[in-house]
């Protein structure tokens, strides 16, 4: 059976390091604050806001909520950005997504300054990852990354085969193990004979959003598997791995939910604190 590579755990370890990070910081006279840009009352970002709030209160990081009208226009949003950019006093910004409709939501990502883009999502920031620069990056790739860590899983020289291709997950954790130094296939949805592909894998990673798609078929025999993916099925939540099956022959895999997921909030944590110490 393969060994599980557990979220919770992983995140734990992270949370020891990252509040010895943020004495650091405090010992240097520096403090991170956050700002949460809620634009409108939409339920998932609502909840989505409050948790965050929880979680940087459980680090003693403060947060300065800006809440908008759901009827906010696209230019007073952006002169909004504009002032959070400018602000000495934050050092990241977190936007909720998705936007009102009125409003561009790729033009508003782009505003922000990306110093203090928390979600690694403004193309100066993806751009930074394809160079090799440093920079703030997508925190579910970094998750990603981190579970390898903590597991001693070194990528080097790995074959790697990452299923999806989005700037949120798919193509962001394929330059992250790049420079890790494994050998990065990409994967989509034209690619053909997928599981010949897959075969290949020594870790392979799925984040495509289809249920229970990577069967046992198309995993090599003790690979390191990593599920992204977060489906709702008959009221249960599924990744993109057929766990059970997938658990008897790879060596290693992350667990839906208890993975990836729950590192992904420390990856938030590990962005807002890499403000301060990079401002
Ligand atoms: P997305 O933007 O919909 O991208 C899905 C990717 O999968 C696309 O590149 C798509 O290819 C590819 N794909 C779809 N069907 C495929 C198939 N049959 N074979 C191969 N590739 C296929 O989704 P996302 O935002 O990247 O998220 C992916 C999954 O991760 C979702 O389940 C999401 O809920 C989950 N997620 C989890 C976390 C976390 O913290 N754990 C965070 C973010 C997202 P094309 O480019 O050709 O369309």
């Amino acid at each position: 059976m393969a060994r599980i590579l557990d979220g919770k755990e992983t995140a734990a370890a992270l949370e020891t390091e990252l509040k010895g990070r943020l004495e650091a910081l405090r010992k240097a006279g520096k403090e991170p604050q956050l700002a949460i840009l809620l634009v409108g009352n939409s339920k998932p970002s609502v909840m989505y806001t409050a948790f965050m709030q929880k979680q940087a209160a459980g680090y003693g990081i403060p947060v300065r909520l800006v809440k908008l009208p759901q009827e906010t226009t696209e230019a007073e949003l952006l002169g909004k950005i504009g002032e959070l950019n400018r602000d000495p006093g934050i050092t990241g910004i977190l936007m909720m997504m998705p936007l009102p409709p009125q409003i561009d939501g790729e033009r508003a990502v782009e505003a922000i300054d990306p110093d203090k883009d928390i979600d690694g999502l403004t193309t100066a920031s993806l751009g930074r990852l394809a160079a090799g620069k440093e920079g703030l990056f997508p925190c579910t790739p970094r998750a990603c990354m981190a579970i390898l860590r903590h597991y001693g899983i070194d990528p080097d020289g790995l074959r790697a085969v990452v299923l999806g291709r989005s700037n949120v997950v798919g193509g962001p954790v394929a330059q992250l193990l790049q420079r890790a130094n494994a050998t990065v296939t990409v994967c989509h949805s034209h690619t053909k004979d997928l599981a010949s592909i897959t075969r290949e894998a020594d870790i392979l990673v799925a984040a495509m959003g289809r249920p229970e798609t990577v069967t046992a078929d198309m995993v090599k025999p003790g690979a390191v598997v990593l599920d992204v993916g977060i489906n709702r099925v008959n009221g249960k939540t599924v990744g993109d791995v057929a766990y059970d099956e997938v658990s008897r022959v790879a060596g290693a895999v992350t667990p839906v939910p208890g993975g990836v997921g729950s590192v992904t909030t420390a990856m938030v944590i590990e962005s807002i604190i890499a403000t301060a110490e990079r401002a």
